[in-house]
């Protein structure tokens, strides 16, 4: 099994470090081809250039021209792999020095094919824990996809099923954002898509949530809140999102979201509790937009 390695990491940041990884991995095979080139040829110039040294080739960090974002590195995955790396650095090592000395020994060759398989494992699990992470995110805010939206929808509504605690939806959507569109282009649209998407972040609680539904809609998904206790939190990000203008240098806009809110209910369907956000949502517009509104179930409505 594979595991997103950046859940939470920007999409360029972990779209350039994919690049420099497996170009990384690369030089590694060469470095391989090289090694055992040399293994058969102890006395004869390998194939690459010989002024970097085989084991500097077969270090796959050597190769990196970036350090890797800090979600990548501090990842089990990655830890392993590093580890994998040295140990096969040093077997290498071992069994060319043999050669070259003509001690070869055959035992110490099948220890250096073990850790190279080793170190293939780990290097092929941090590629897909990669793309894996890559696939969950928004390209164009870097925010969280709606698959993985629904994935830790269902996940968080089961949990708070078992622990009886408070689960929070909101739903946002950019006020007159089809104005902002026509007037400036779409290019700038998207330009105002990744600031708000920004601040967004930067005005929730690290445990809160924040997906790009679609468009120009985000769900908020907040955990062991209720619907009380969200209110300040969203209304916070409210006053964020439209106090600055947004720019690229040429076009300025405020612009202001509005938001609907509601707490899920004790058995009720999570797509039953996004709608009533929704309908939340659809009030705020109505009584004129950037504004919150909360959605109170009823008795009867359960
Ligand atoms: P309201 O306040 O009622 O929400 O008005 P609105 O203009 O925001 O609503 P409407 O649904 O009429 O328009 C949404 C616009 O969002 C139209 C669509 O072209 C734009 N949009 C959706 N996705 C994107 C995107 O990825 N980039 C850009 N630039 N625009 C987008
Ligand atoms: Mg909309
Ligand atoms: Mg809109």
């Amino acid at each position: 099994m594979s595991e997103p390695i950046a859940e939470q990491l920007e999409n360029n940041d972990l779209h350039r470090f994919r690049n420099d990884f497996r170009r990384a991995v690369m030089m590694h095979r060469k470095g391989l081809l090289n090694f055992f080139f040399r293994l058969h040829f102890p006395n004869v110039d390998g194939p690459l250039d010989e002024s970097v040294g085989t084991l500097e080739y077969l270090d796959f960090r050597h190769w990196l021209e970036e350090v890797p974002p800090v979600e990548v590195s501090g990842h089990w995955v990655y830890r392993e792999l590093v580890v994998r790396q040295d140990k096969l650095s040093l077997l290498a090592k071992e069994v060319l020095d043999e050669a070259i000395n003509g001690s070869f020994q055959p035992m110490q060759l099948a220890n250096l094919v073990r850790a190279l398989h080793e170190f293939d494992r780990f290097e092929s699990r941090l590629d897909s824990g990669i793309n894996l992470s890559l696939t969950d995110v928004d390209t164009l805010t870097g925010l969280r996809n709606r698959a993985a939206m629904e994935r830790d929808l269902d996940r968080e509504h089961e949990r708070a099923k078992l622990t009886g605690r408070h689960l929070t939806i909101a739903m946002l959507d950019i006020d007159e954002f089809k104005n902002t569109n026509d007037e400036y282009g779409h290019c700038f649209g998207d330009v105002v898509l990744e600031t708000l998407a920004q601040r967004f972040v930067e005005s929730l609680r690290p445990q809160d949530m924040v997906y790009r539904y679609g468009g120009e809609e985000f769900l908020v998904l907040l955990t062991d809140t209720s619907l009380e206790k969200a209110a300040p939190v969203l209304e916070r990000l409210r006053q964020r999102a439209c106090k600055n203008k947004i720019s690229d240098g040429k076009n300025n806009v405020h612009q202001s979201v509005s938001i609907g809110l509601a707490e899920v209910a004790e058995n009720e369907l999570i797509g039953d509790a996004i709608e009533r956000a929704d309908k939340a949502l659809y009030r705020a517009k109505e009584a004129g937009r950037n504004r919150v509104e909360l959605d109170h179930l009823d008795s009867d409505q359960i």
